[in-house]
């Protein structure tokens, strides 16, 4: 999508480098056409390497038995490696969610979240994936409960083990398939770039800049590891992909695009059970709204007025809330879809009344809904957690004045996988990372 590219003004993110090397994970099905020809090979050998990777999510050239052996070393002679992301470390969560951090082929690392039976995201947004929220909110408040209860007496490990639930009398191993660990469903959260540029004042991975963009292999790619690593099913097993990991999805329109379609037409999940989050790019959420094949798109609203957004989210200054609006009023949506508004709660600063009051202004007669999330601290940030009343207030003005809001369950806290938490855990270890500039606007 040209259009979000150079209307962006995002020029930094033009110059920002790509891995080199001849990935085979990440290419559709003309790409692997273009593979197959270049070695004489028949038209039929890229579906069979497609199903490969995308349906069967092979590791290496060597493990797609439906190609020849001949082929194989063909294609490893040639240099081809299907060189999908890996898992490099996890952290598990005392609530079941594990972040990871991923690495690349060219050893760049982002960092992914499962988080089985979700976060309540979807709640109110008129999908599938909503109404089994819906089913399900029972369950989730119960579930909550009894976290709130373990985590005054837990802490979380960071390895790749198991973690038990004390007091359900069940060790629930995350290794197994979604029936096996007693969930019913799980969203991955993906990232789309290496770090942000976008500065939002309130989020961890923002203090880290960017380093590149991913390829649609490397965003895919990540889901892909993941459901190898839970033994997902698809079509069995219910899975639903947020894009709110690092990075800004709209400042990396193409392979992030590209990725949706790989999801969707490879892999299997439906555009229904996705959504992305974008903060703000204005180019991006007009390409976004001719897309034929997309997911649900969520802004990051987070404030009520430009003045205060604009210190919460410098972007602010390119793009006004009005006119991000206007692209999202302009979004031809489908049947069962609404558009989510995320806005993060921080105390003193966007969650008193006045402010819950000019959001309902502000959204008045869009097909919408609010998802609210409690200010999840991070170190050097410099913002205060909303007090529960506050948040609750807030949520009762919006349902009040027509506009359904939810506010997100906390996931993974405890290992920092929650909203605006994610940072690169090998940072410490490389730690020029901290000197790349992150202001971009
Ligand atoms: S909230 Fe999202 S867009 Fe903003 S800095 Fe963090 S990762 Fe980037």
């Amino acid at each position: 999508m040209t259009d979000a590219k150079t209307q962006s003004g995002m020029d930094a993110e033009a110059a920002l480098p790509m891995p080199a090397g001849r990935a085979l994970f990440g290419m559709n099905l003309e790409e692997l056409g273009q593979v197959a020809a270049a070695l004489g090979e028949k038209p039929y050998r890229a579906k069979q390497l497609y199903e490969a990777l995308y349906e069967q999510r092979v590791t290496s050239v060597e493990g797609v038995t439906t190609l020849s052996q001949q082929l194989r070393e063909k294609l490893t002679a040639a240099g081809w490696q299907i060189a999908m992301p890996q898992i490099l470390q996890t952290a598990t969560s005392v609530d079941g969610t594990e972040r990871y951090l991923i690495r690349m082929a060219d050893g760049e690392t982002v960092e992914t979240v499962w988080m089985p039976d979700g976060d309540g995201g979807e709640r109110g947004d008129g999908s599938e994936a909503a109404e089994e929220e819906a089913k399900e909110a029972v369950a989730a408040a119960d579930a909550a409960a009894s976290e709130t209860a373990f985590m005054r007496s837990s802490t979380a490990r960071v390895d790749g083990g198991y973690w038990s639930r004390r007091g359900e009398g069940r060790d629930i191993r995350n290794f197994g398939t979604l029936a096996e660990t007693g969930f019913r469903r799980a969203t991955i959260c993906i990232s789309s770039q290496v770090g942000c540029a976008v500065n939002c004042q309130f989020c961890l991975t923002a203090k880290f800049g960017i380093r590149r963009n991913l390829t649609a292999g490397e965003i895919a790619g990540q889901v892909a590891a993941v459901l190898n690593r839970h033994n997902i099913q698809i079509g069995k097993d219910r899975i639903n992909l947020v894009f709110m990991g690092m990075g800004e999805p709209f400042l990396n329109y193409e392979h992030f695009m590209k990725s949706v379609l790989l999801l969707v037409e490879g892999i299997g999940i439906p555009e229904s059970r996705m959504t992305v989050s974008t903060s703000g790019i204005l180019p991006g959420i007009e390409a976004f709204a001719r897309e034929s094949v997309r997911p649900k798109l969520a802004l990051s609203l987070n404030a009520s007025n430009d003045i205060v957004r604009e210190r919460v989210m410098p972007i602010t200054r390119k793009w006004k809330i009005a006119q991000l609006l206007d692209a999202c009023r302009a979004i031809p949506l489908r049947n069962r879809e609404w558009v989510t508004f995320e806005y993060v709660l921080l105390g003193g600063v966007n969650d008193q009344p006045e402010h819950a009051r000019e959001v309902l202004t502000l959204l008045k007669g869009m097909r919408a809904k609010v998802n609210l999330i409690v200010w999840n601290p991070g170190p050097g940030i410099d913002y205060k957690q909303p007090s529960a009343e506050a948040a609750a207030q807030f949520q009762s003005l919006l349902i009040e004045g027509g506009m359904p809001t939810y506010i997100r369950r906390p996931r993974g806290r405890d290992i920092y996988a929650a909203c605006g938490q994610l940072k690169r855990t090998v940072v410490e270890e490389r730690p020029h990372l901290v000197e790349i500039g992150a202001a971009a606007f």
